[in-house]
């Protein structure tokens, strides 16, 4: 490393809230599949943000929608209307067919606003008693970190310290819909869950399960909100992983992707009933909704369908994950995805899932551990085939030896 590197990452030391422990990688310049360090060495980028760069990086068509209209205009609160939110809302609304439509910033922010609103939907639709509104949601779960957010994680890190938390949260296993039936009761407003859990480990539930979910939450009336701000847009080889199953969340969140990694967007879609119930002044975001996030979305929505990244997402996606289960080495425990939302996990004894990504960014590839012995791979959805091949022979190197 160089001493201005080196310098780089002292300030970052020194400064910095210590929340993170990157990968020890400085980059300056990223294109498609492609990011560079400041040193020039090139990384195929296998984290992609955590799917918000699902689009390659540094997309010219959303590029140019961005410079265009941060020339024009930037935000002008809700105060206000502008000439770029319908046409959001209208071009998000026919691709994911929803009915309404809340924007917001980060991912967080539309989980807050979506509990916010079938809270109040149960108050004022399903008729809960005030104050008692249940909403049900999974162990092991990832929704993001503000405080209402990680009240009900079962992570000891994600909450540790944080509380006091809000109640009228109950939590039950993933992929279990016994114990979802189990768990409804008449204050039940809404099943909060991740179709696959990301930051768990990319864990896919069981065959069938989101549609006796489905069933469940029709039949008990509760609203079945799906975290697809990881999922969503594409990731997993259709444009919202419900498709897999064939059924249709009430409540879906998207984020990450949503800008193609350029600016911070989310969404809340619903049916009517739900956003229905927000009138003036009862929820707000000063950015959510400004011009510029929703032309950046525009055009980042555009270029997943016009560009065939969601068919190549599943293409590619199954080419990389039978080349990782045709990897033929005594680390490997598991190898499992959907679409380009990839896991290999590790066998206790291999060592540290941390070891093996360190190791890859010596052979180019940037990917993330995740939970102790898990190494998540989630390249752009803009990946070739040649450019699978080439990372299956470096992950193909590296796992084949031993970290221990
Ligand atoms: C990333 C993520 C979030 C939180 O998004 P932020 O933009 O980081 O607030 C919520 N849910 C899921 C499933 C995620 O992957």
């Amino acid at each position: 490393m160089s001493s201005s590197v080196i310098d780089l990452l002292a300030t970052e030391a020194r400064f910095g809230a210590n929340n993170y422990a990157p990968i020890g990688v400085v980059l300056s310049r990223g294109e498609g599949v492609w990011v560079w360090d400041t040193e020039g060495n090139r990384y195929l980028d296998c984290l992609s943000a955590y799917s918000a760069v699902s689009q390659g990086h540094c997309h010219p068509k959303i590029l140019a929608a961005m410079v265009e209209q941060a020339h024009r205009l930037t935000l002008t609160s809700r105060a206000f209307h502008n000439d770029q939110l319908a046409l959001f809302y209208q071009e998000i609304a026919a691709l994911t067919g929803s009915h309404k439509v809340l924007p917001m910033n980060s991912g967080a922010e539309a989980v807050e606003s979506a509990i916010k609103s079938v809270r109040k939907w149960g108050y004022e639709v399903k008729g809960v008693p005030d104050g008692q509104a249940e909403i049900i949601v999974c162990a092991d779960n990832f929704h993001g970190r503000t405080l209402g957010v990680v009240g009900f994680s079962t992570d000891a890190e994600t909450r540790g310290h944080f509380g006091p938390f809000a109640p009228g949260f109950r939590i039950i296993p993933f992929g279990d819909a016994a114990a979802l039936d189990a768990a409804i009761t008449p204050n039940t407003v809404a099943f909060l869950v991740e179709p696959i859990q990301g930051e768990a480990g990319v864990i896919i539930p069981p065959a069938g399960y989101f549609t006796e979910v489905r069933e469940l939450c029709t039949a008990n009336n509760v609203m079945l909100v799906l975290d697809e701000i990881q999922t969503g847009l594409g990731r997993t080889g259709k444009l919202l992983a419900e498709q897999h199953e064939g059924i249709e969340a009430d409540v879906t969140l998207l984020g990450k992707a949503l800008s193609g990694g350029f600016y911070p967007v989310s969404a809340v879609l619903s049916n009517n009933d739900v956003l229905g119930t927000l009138r003036p002044g009862q929820h707000g975001s000063t950015f959510g909704g400004n011009p510029l996030a929703c032309a950046v979305a525009r055009a980042a929505m555009r270029v997943l369908v016009e560009e065939g990244m969601i068919e190549n997402a599943a293409t590619q996606g199954a080419r990389f994950l039978q080349g990782l289960k045709d990897i033929r080495a005594n680390t490997i425990r598991d190898v499992r995805g959907r679409g380009l939302m990839l896991a290999v996990e590790l066998h206790p004894e291999a060592g540290r899932a941390r070891r093996y990504c360190e190791a890859l960014q010596g052979k180019g590839i940037l990917a993330k551990d995740t939970h102790e012995h898990t190494i998540r791979i989630a390249p752009p959805l803009v990946i070739t085939s040649d450019q699978v091949d080439w990372a299956l022979e470096q992950f193909a190197t590296i796992l084949t030896q031993d970290f221990s």
